[in-house]
């Protein structure tokens, strides 16, 4: 309890000092090795105790909706650093970013994500929102109107974690999503459990019957690359081809310098324009 609320108030502040950083992990196509896109992920440098995981203070930032503005500020410098990236000249690689199940419920979502495609000017085709199977599944209709309206933005969705809600598969096609991501906890145990392996063909089977791709996250070894090119997945993620990288590292793989301006000036300028027009 005094950990979490220390945490809390830790991140008032987080933001504005800027210890924010994202980290960029490669998805490969699995046919061609090609790097096709790359999952952007939140770190957070903590003034004393370090590095610290999303899976720490995430579900932290969510109980105190810190997640609203943390959440924006990640989409908006995904999109920053991935569209100076394309100017440098880099094959135009799409960026994936985490939504929150809290920022799925703001009324100003849409409204916020075509702010920050047309403040950074990115490709709305370059741009990929991943929500997670349960956080999707919670509302069932609300979610369809919602992912209609995101995806007539021009940018697509994929659904995260899949298999670890246990929702109906056919729930699966309403939605206008492009991707479903098998969680890593199948990946894991393929070899070992057969179960597993059974899971990652079925959702493959049944996602390319729906038109979607398949992505498969957490792979690390060589057995679990060559079953999921044996049932057909599309997209491979996973420690075996790299962990996420630091931007300019990401950049160097790229073979690219980032030139864009940072993120939290931008959202400042937006936060007293908003300011301003409640004023007026
Ligand atoms: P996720 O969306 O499922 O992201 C994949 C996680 O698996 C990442 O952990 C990644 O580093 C890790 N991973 C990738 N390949 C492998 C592998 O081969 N082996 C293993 N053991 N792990 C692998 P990470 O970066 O710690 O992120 C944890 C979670 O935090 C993410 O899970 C996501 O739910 C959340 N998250 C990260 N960034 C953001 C963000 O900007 N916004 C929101 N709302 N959530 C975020
Ligand atoms: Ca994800
Ligand atoms: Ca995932």
């Amino acid at each position: 309890m005094q950990r979490r609320r220390s945490i809390e108030q830790d991140l008032d502040v987080a933001l504005d000092r800027e210890q924010f950083i994202l980290h960029y992990q490669p998805k490969l196509n699995a046919r061609t090795g090609a790097v096709g896109g790359m999952e952007a992920l939140i770190r957070w440098r903590h003034p004393e105790k370090g590095f610290m995981s999303p899976g720490e203070f995430i579900p932290i930032a969510e109980r105190s909706r810190q997640i609203v503005p943390i959440g924006e500020w990640s989409l908006f410098e995904a999109c920053r650093r991935t569209k100076a990236w394309h100017d440098a000249g880099l094959p135009k690689a799409k960026v994936a970013v985490n939504l929150s199940t809290i920022q799925l419920r703001e009324k100003s979502l849409v409204e916020s994500v075509k702010w920050i495609l047309d403040a950074t000017d990115l490709d709305p085709a370059c741009l990929e929102l991943e929500i997670t199977e349960s956080a999707a599944m919670r509302d069932v209709d609300e979610t369809v109107r919602l992912f209609k309206r995101l995806a007539d933005l021009g940018l697509s969705l994929s659904i995260d974690d899949f298999g670890t809600g246990y929702s109906s598969l056919s729930y699966l096609k309403r939605f206008p999503v492009k991707r479903i991501k098998i969680d890593r906890a199948f990946i894991i145990d393929i070899g070992a459990d057969p179960n597993s392996g059974a899971i990652a063909r079925a959702v493959t089977t049944l996602g390319h019957s729906f038109g979607m791709e398949i992505t498969a996250e957490g792979v690390e070894t060589q057995e679990q690359l060559d079953f999921l090119l044996d049932i057909g997945c599309d997209e491979i993620q996973g420690y075996l081809f790299s962990r996420p990288l630091s931007g300019d590292d990401f950049a160097k793989f790229l073979g690219a310098a980032d030139t864009g301006r940072p993120a939290v000036a931008a959202i400042h300028r937006r936060q007293s324009q908003i300011e301003v027009d409640l004023a007026g």
